[in-house]
């Protein structure tokens, strides 16, 4: 049974219990350590028995108090000390002594053991030894002899309590670095699962915007001719009407209609309809060649072309191509009332406009053509200029 009041007091005691302590608490359990040793070091027997009496008396029951008569002893003793894994808090040693002398006895255990702390005891002041013992030995303190039983104490209990207040911070900080790097591989995985996701985030959202991107075109785009749709015109429209008006410039439209389509249907059937009315689609669009010209199907067999930047003898030229790359084609409709060939009827209109100006006073303008050329008898171009100039018919 140990005296707590005595333990306490002792360092060997209570850094024995409070390492324990921790290491159940952070660290995997493990044996229990052994306690500390003290190594004496004199060729004297008197002298090294005074010695282990006055250190137990010092240091207590905790630390074990070993001894040796010269330098030889002193390194087998502290050999088999380490190999049975004990923790040499401290030798002290004496300095003359045959054969080895104290200073080179501790350059030699310093050497062993490190962390050891080392003074030396000695008799005639030697100030080479003590340097020697400072520079290879790292000495702790040296001590005249004879030295008090109060002195020697005081000493020896710094000593023990430096040597295990510094594998107390070795520990410490050896914990401190596994934490770190515990820590660091935590960060890097982590960082890995982040990236990861990152990478899914990144995969996904591309798949997204693909699929909003296919969504956007399908909601503008006519799925029988792949041309843009009613929407896409009246966006479109809305957006050269006001650069129109901002850069002063000419905007035209044509709005154009299949002549007797509903009779090409009756006869050819609505298959071979569907077939026509992409090849209409096929000749608009190869009939516009500016960057910025536009072709839509309106609804049904209407389409129309928007032209910006152009006036309206460039807006008649181009249905005049259309209506002859059509007539080149040559779709046979025997059951047309205006040739025997598929034939377009076109309404053709343009203004620079101003801003009280609307899109839709173009689109009626063209409509209006477009509605003469039928009445006129159809397979033809009328020109609607916004500004009331008469209606020229084909
Ligand atoms: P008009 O010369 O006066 O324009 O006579 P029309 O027969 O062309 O005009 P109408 O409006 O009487 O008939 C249009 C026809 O177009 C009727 C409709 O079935 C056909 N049509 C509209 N959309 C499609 C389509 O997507 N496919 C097919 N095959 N036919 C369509
Ligand atoms: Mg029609
Ligand atoms: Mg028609």
């Amino acid at each position: 049974m140990v005296n707590k009041t005595a333990s306490l007091k002792n360092p060997c005691f209570y850094s024995y219990w409070t390492t324990a302590l921790e290491n159940s608490v952070n660290a995997p359990p493990e044996a229990p350590k052994r306690k500390p040793v003290v190594i004496c070091v004199d060729d004297e027997p008197a002298v090294l028995e005074s010695l282990r009496i006055e250190l137990r008396r010092a240091l207590g029951d905790e630390c074990l108090i070993e001894t040796a008569e010269d330098g030889e002893d002193a390194l087998a003793l502290m050999s088999e000390l380490q190999e049975e894994d004990h923790e040499i808090a401290l030798v002290l040693s004496d300095y003359i002594m045959p054969n080895i002398k104290g200073d080179e006895l501790l350059a030699r255990m310093h050497q062993m053991s490190p962390n050891t702390l080392k003074i030396m005891l000695t008799g005639q002041a030697n100030l080479e030894a003590v340097g020697n013992a400072l520079k290879l030995a790292k000495l702790y303190r040296y001590m005249a002899k004879p030295w008090t039983p109060e002195d020697l104490k005081v000493t020896a209990l710094e000593a023990v309590h430096s040597y295990l207040q510094d594998r107390k911070l070795d520990e410490q900080n050896y914990r401190l670095q596994l934490l770190n790097e515990q820590l660091r591989q935590a960060n890097t995985e982590l960082e890995r699962v982040v990236n990861q996701q990152a990478a899914i985030i990144a995969a996904r959202t591309a798949e997204l915007q693909t699929a909003n991107q296919e969504l956007m075109h399908l909601s503008v785009t006519d799925p029988l001719t792949e041309l843009p749709n009613r929407r896409h015109f009246d966006a479109y429209l809305r957006q050269e009407w006001l650069a129109a008006i901002r850069d002063r410039q000419p905007l035209s439209l044509i709005l154009i209609d299949v002549d007797c389509f509903k009779a090409y249907n009756d006869h050819y059937g609505h298959h071979a309809g569907d077939l026509c009315l992409q090849q209409v689609a096929q000749v608009l669009r190869q009939g516009v060649q500016r960057p910025r010209d536009f072709v839509a199907r309106y609804g049904g067999e209407e389409f129309v072309m928007i032209l910006p930047n152009t006036d309206l003898g460039g807006a008649e030229l181009v249905a005049r191509q259309v209506q002859q790359a059509l007539q080149d084609r040559c779709i046979v409709h025997e059951h047309s009332s205006a040739s025997h060939c598929l034939t377009l009827s076109f309404g053709v209109t343009s203004v620079i406009p101003v801003g009280v100006d609307s899109p839709l006073e173009l689109f009626n303008a063209a409509d209006k053509a477009l509605y003469d050329a039928k009445r006129q008898g159809r397979n033809r171009i009328v020109v609607n200029s916004i500004s009331k100039s008469p209606t020229v018919p084909c």
